[in-house]
């Protein structure tokens, strides 16, 4: 278990290979979200916008300016160690960067939409300046953190009970596709209003295929 992201205190959106296995973003699609990211029609495609100078940098808004890829020191940003990554896949000097992403659902709760391949960066203007936009596809590989296929960050939200309660009742299995693999302990959002009444009532197991075609249909 030495692979689990504490999500609700990762200061950043982008942590490039904070694990030796795998890098984690954080996205949101709520409306107030700082960044444009999307899932595709495909279901299987995330397009996360990359990320501006910090507040701090100039006394000017950063979203007016480009997004940087290298710091004024001339180190890569977080946008420069995702590209960098993309460029040595398509070059075909490595393999495409597994990138594990989570979602902000509500406030404080964030789920996993599981493992991604990192496979393409665009430059694209966004009226003011130019931002990248990353595209990440989800991988064939979900068995990653092989210690156990529940997602411990998003699960530690739950009373343990509670969740023994409901994987003794959807029998390990994803209840709308039966998959055993990379399952998670899923809030029923219309029912939650707020994620805070954690009955088993309220939550099932979901595989990530799964949990990103339903999230998708929130909106
Ligand atoms: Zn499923």
């Amino acid at each position: 278990m030495c692979d689990i992201e504490n999500v609700q205190t990762l200061q950043r959106g982008m942590n490039f290979r904070m694990n030796p296995r795998y890098s984690v973003i954080l996205m949101s699609r709520r409306s107030n979200a700082p960044y444009s990211d999307k899932i595709l029609e495909d279901g299987i495609t995330i397009e996360y916008e990359g990320h501006d100078e910090p507040k701090i940098s100039y006394g000017m808004d950063p979203k007016t300016l480009d997004q940087p890829c290298k710091t004024r020191n001339g180190t890569l940003t977080q946008n420069g160690k995702f590209i960098e990554s993309v460029e040595k896949y398509k070059k075909g000097l490595s393999n495409a960067e597994t990138v594990k992403v989570y979602e902000k659902i509500l406030s404080g709760v964030w789920s996993s939409k599981g493992f991604f391949d990192l496979v393409d960066c665009k430059i694209k203007h966004d009226g003011k300046r130019n931002v990248y936009v990353f595209s990440l596809r989800l991988s064939n590989e979900q068995d990653i953190e092989t210690d156990s296929s529940i997602d411990l960050a998003h699960t530690r939200l739950i009373p343990s009970e509670v969740k023994k309660e409901v994987w003794k009742r959807d029998n390990g299995r994803c209840v709308i596709c039966g998959s055993i693999k990379n399952l998670h302990f899923d809030h029923d959002l219309p029912f939650s209003k707020g994620g805070t009444s954690l009955t088993a009532k309220n939550i099932r197991l979901l595989c990530a295929k799964c949990n990103l075609a339903k999230s998708d249909k929130i909106e």
